[in-house]
This record gives C-alpha cells, structure tokens and sequence, in this order.
C-alpha cells in the first residue's frame, strides 16, 4: 500500500471527482482536486482530498501542466473533461491519463459513435436526414448540446420543418424518438484482467421531463410545456436478472468492436451505454460515455453487481484506483495511461 503514497491520483473537481478520490484514498493513492475559484472550497471540505490546485478556468489546465510536476500524477478522466476542457485540449495534457485518448474522437462525433456501436450489432435509434424520411416522431438533438438541454420532440414531418425553418441545415441531427424506460448501463473492462465488469445501473432524473407525469394532460393542454431533459440527479437501478446475459454481452461487443477502431487497446476502464428499454423489451442505446459517469455516484460505497464481484466495497472510482494499483504493481502502468 505505502508504494502508491509516491503516486497522486488527480481529476477536476466535479462531476464524479469525490467518488474518483474517495477511491484512489482506499487504494493507498495521494489525492488531488484540481478546481476552479468557485469548487475548490467543496473539495476542501473532504477529509481524502490531500491537495486541492485551484486554476483560474479548467482550461488551463494545459498551460499550468507543470503545476503537477513532482507529484506523478496520473489524471483520471471523468464527463467533465470533455465537457469543460474539450477534446483537443484534453489530448494536449501530458499528465499521465488514464484510458486510451484515440476513443476520445470516436465517443464525442455522434456519427462515429453509431458506426462504432452499430458495427458491435446493437439496435440504435433510428436517423433521418430529411424530412421526408420522417414517418414517426423525432428526438432533434443540436449539435455540441449537453446533458438533454437543446433537444426537442417534433411529433411528425409538418412540426419538424415549422420548428427547424429558420434554423441552420447540418446543426442538428433527427433521431426516432423512443418511448419506453431509459436505463444506463455500468460497466468497467479491465485490461489486466482481461475481464468486463458489469458494475452497476441508474436512471436519470430529468427536469422537466420526468415532472409532466404529475400533471394530468388535460392540465397541461395550451401551457407552454417543452419537454426538457436536463439532469438533476440519479437514482440505482437493479436491472431484471433475466437481462443481465444481454447486458454482459453488449459491452463486450462494444469492448471486441473498439480494439478493431482503436488499436491496439481500445476501450478499457469505466464506461456506460445508455439506452432505452422498450415495451418490446429491446435496449436501444442513444449514446456511449467512453469514461466514468456521474450515474455511477449512486453506487458509493458499492453496488449490488460489484458486490457479487468483491468481498469489500467497490465503487466505480475505487475500481479504476485498484486497477492503476494492479498495474504498478506489475509494472503495466504505461499500458493503462498515455
Ligand atoms: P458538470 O461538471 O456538472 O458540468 O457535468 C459535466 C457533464 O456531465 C455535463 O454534460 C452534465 O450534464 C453531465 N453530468 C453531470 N452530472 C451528472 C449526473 N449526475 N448524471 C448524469 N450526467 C451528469
Ligand atoms: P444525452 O444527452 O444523449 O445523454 O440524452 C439526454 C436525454 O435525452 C436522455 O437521458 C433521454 O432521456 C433523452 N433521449 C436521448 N435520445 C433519445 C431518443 N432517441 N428517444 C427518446 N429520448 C431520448
């Protein structure tokens, strides 16, 4: 254990960081926070954070690289990353990272991700490229929208070309929208062990779209109502047993896919599909999260599905710290990070 006081687990602050520090602590790992003005006093407030960098953005990052010298860091990635530093920034870093940066292109582009995840046999949503093809109703999605905000439904052909007429051609993509349960999938594919882990679920709690079932229709007829899908929160999910064969074997297609594209890794550590279950009981999956997920923050200190892997608590964050902690140990670190 004492060996991994010499190496410093660091992420931003947010996002997933207190459950990514929460587990680089049990693992034996220094910690660090590297925040902003605003978050540092948050991160400050846990006994496991060792260190808290404050920057004056999280974009700089890139520039104060040097500021981590000497604690031989290894930055572990969370949805933040892309979401606040960007993927060319964040290939910029040459702190120690953990994953396979080559993914990072083919998670952020909708259309790779769907020649990725359709080329691994799952079922997606399907996509229009024009009107004309649009024979039930779309999920519209502008391009570089986050976490559900900028999305709207349109219900037909006609409403889609009134609310897309003075919008730009190509700054958005049509999707099929899905009626059913959405469910994200968590899982953790271990390059040492050469083993996927299926590590846990949750369901998203959306404003305002998990809201308008409290509501009865006729209540909501003429309200200006559009349906929104910006998270709140997360709740656990325990899928249904029957399911869980499925599930194993979508992130291992997934995983089998991702060495052909990214070679010769591809896709290890956390990762999540997220879907819908429809009444037909299929798993459409919208979208893959090549890293950690917030949703996995439910599972602190563990979850149901890593408890029947590991006699002791095991949360995502802590999975990713005893996977770093394998491979020093064998002396593989250089295979999980670049
Ligand atoms: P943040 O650092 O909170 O701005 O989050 C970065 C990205 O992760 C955004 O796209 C968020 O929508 C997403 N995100 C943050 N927290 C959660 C959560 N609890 N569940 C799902 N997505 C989240
Ligand atoms: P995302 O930004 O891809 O995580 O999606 C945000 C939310 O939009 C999801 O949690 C779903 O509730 C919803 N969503 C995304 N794609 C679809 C779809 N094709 N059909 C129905 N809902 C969707």
């Amino acid at each position: 254990m004492g060996a991994m006081k010499s190496y410093t687990i660091a992420t931003l602050g947010s996002h997933s960081a207190l459950q990514i520090l929460r587990g680089a602590r049990a693992e034996g790992f220094a910690t660090l926070a590297i925040c902003t003005e605003a978050s540092a006093s948050l991160y400050r407030r846990y006994p496991f954070v060792d260190d808290v960098l404050v920057l004056p953005t999280y974009q700089a990052l890139v520039e104060r690289q040097g500021d981590l010298a000497g604690v031989n860091a290894i930055l572990v990635p969370h949805g933040s990353f892309v979401a606040h530093l960007g993927v060319e920034r964040t290939k910029q870093v040459r702190i120690p990272y953990f994953g396979n940066k080559q993914v990072l292109d083919w998670e952020t582009d909708r259309h790779a991700q769907r020649v990725w995840l359709e080329r691994a046999g799952l079922r997606m949503p399907r996509e229009m490229r024009s009107a004309a093809e649009i024979d039930c109703p779309v999920i519209v999605k502008l391009h570089g929208a986050r976490g559900g905000s900028g999305y709207f439904f349109a219900r037909d052909a006609a409403e889609f070309v009134a609310r897309t007429a003075s919008m730009a051609p190509g700054s958005f993509t049509v999707q099929e929208a899905l009626i059913g349960a959405p469910v994200y999938l968590h899982y953790f594919y271990s390059l040492l062990e050469e083993r996927l882990e299926f590590l846990g679920a949750d369901i998203r709690y959306e404003t305002n779209v998990d809201s308008l079932g409290r509501l009865p229709s006729e209540n909501q007829i003429g309200l200006p109502i559009e349906p929104s899908f910006v998270v709140v929160g997360n709740m656990p999910l325990g899928v249904r047993e029957s399911t869980l064969h499925k599930v194993y074997h979508l992130g291992e297609s997934v995983v089998a896919v991702s060495r052909l594209i990214c070679p010769p890794r591809g896709l290890f550590g956390a990762f999540c599909l997220e879907g819908i279950i429809t009444p037909d009981e299929q798993f459409s999956v919208f979208e893959i999260s090549a890293r950690i997920v917030a949703g996995t923050n439910v599972a602190l200190p563990s979850s149901p599905y890593a408890d029947l892997y590991y006699g002791e608590p095991m949360s995502t964050g802590r999975r990713i710290a005893r996977e770093l902690r394998n491979a020093i140990g064998a002396g593989r670190l250089a295979d999980l990070v670049e």
